[in-house]
């Protein structure tokens, strides 16, 4: 457990969030199917391919979200192996872009896609756009695990993937996955680990859940691969996250994003989906922070009271009030009393008006 002291040291500065207008691609440019994959579950099969000349209607449309005209806005394309591609289709989406970057109704491009597909040459196509940000799927950085998932690469080809899109300039994030088959909790750790070591601009972190469709399916119901508890998994992530922290490495996502297809009853068949997964990590970690001040207390008033900014009130109080509940059963109290403040500083939480840091 962290002492809630030392979570000063690790607490992030806020960095401007991006407007993100997310293009998703499904599977294309994929040259392999992951074993974990499957695109189709992450929208509707009915939702035709995305095409270029589709980009500027869907940008357009997805501005009008964007009411406090908020900056930096990215066009972010997901969902497959962007630089996988044909030459043809990359340029075509990149000058759709870039027309828009031009008007200035966007800022900055991003792209995610495979360690694997990043060549000098293909990194020449980019050269002229104004491209900011490469996500890799990394996954893992267990060459044992990318195997088991059919990933189709090794660990070295994030390792030089970074290298190269580093050399030029790009900013580079790098989505790892939990879960994953033949993965374990020492084994996810190593490879976070290994990718920190890299010194990405940012990381993602995903739980493997098991979507309708893949291969990871099937392994399923024969017994062959059996997901992480969505508690365990919380509680990994939870050491994942506070290890970036600790090397100022920011963590943009943790968890799926939830989708109206992503659920028990359309697309997932399995795993430690939640559609509020970063939220019970974070819960977790003002849990800890909170249990760590209180421990070292020789009396805990009761009732108890709680200050802090109102954005972190659900994160003090915990999913469902959980935090309460476990605090009040741990110390032996009758009440928790939260008291949402906005004059709080965002990083301080008050126990009983003693300040106490917390992760941003
Ligand atoms: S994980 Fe990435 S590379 Fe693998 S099938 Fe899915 S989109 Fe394609």
């Amino acid at each position: 457990m962290m002492h809630p002291m030392a979570l000063q040291e690790v607490c992030q500065k806020a960095v401007p969030k991006p407007f993100i207008i997310p293009v998703f691609l499904r599977h294309q440019g994929c040259s392999h199917r992951c074993v974990f994959c499957n695109q189709h579950a992450m929208d509707t099969d009915e939702t035709p391919a995305f095409r270029p000349e589709d980009l500027r209607r869907y940008a357009t449309a997805y501005l009008a979200y964007n009411r406090e005209n908020r900056r930096p806005v990215q066009l972010a394309f997901y969902g497959g192996t962007f630089l996988g591609m044909e030459e043809s289709s990359v340029f075509a989406f990149l000058e759709a872009a870039a027309a828009l970057i031009q008007e200035e109704r966007i800022d900055h491009i991003r792209f995610s896609t495979r360690p694997d597909s990043i060549t000098d040459v293909r990194l020449d196509w980019l050269s002229g756009f104004p491209v900011e940000t490469v996500e890799l799927g990394a996954q893992s950085m267990d060459d044992h695990v990318l195997a088991a998932s059919g990933r189709g690469h090794l660990a070295a080809d994030t390792v030089q993937a970074v290298k190269r899109l580093k050399n030029r300039g790009y900013k580079v994030g790098l989505q790892l996955m939990v879960g994953l088959p033949e993965d374990t909790e020492t084994g996810s750790f190593s490879s976070a680990e290994k990718a920190a070591a890299l010194s990405p601009d940012c990381v993602r972190i995903y739980p493997t859940v098991v979507l309708k469709g893949s291969l990871l399916a099937q392994w399923y119901r024969r017994g062959e691969y059996t997901p992480w508890p969505l508690e365990a998994c919380v509680h990994h992530v939870k050491q994942l996250f506070l290890y970036f922290m600790e090397k100022g490495i920011r963590v943009i996502r943790m968890g799926l994003q939830a989708s109206e297809t992503l659920t028990p009853k359309h697309r997932l068949v399995a795993g430690p989906f939640h559609p509020a997964f970063g939220h019970l990590v974070r819960s977790e970690i003002f849990f800890d922070a909170l249990a760590a001040f209180l421990k070292e207390k020789k009396e805990v008033p009761d009732p108890l009271t709680l200050r802090m900014h109102p954005r972190h009130a659900s994160k003090t109080a915990g999913q469902a009030n959980r935090n309460i509940a476990l605090l009040k059963n741990r110390f032996r109290l009758a009440e928790i009393r939260i008291r949402p403040d906005p004059s709080c500083p965002s990083e301080t939480l008050f126990v009983d008006e003693t300040p106490i840091r917390v992760p941003c």
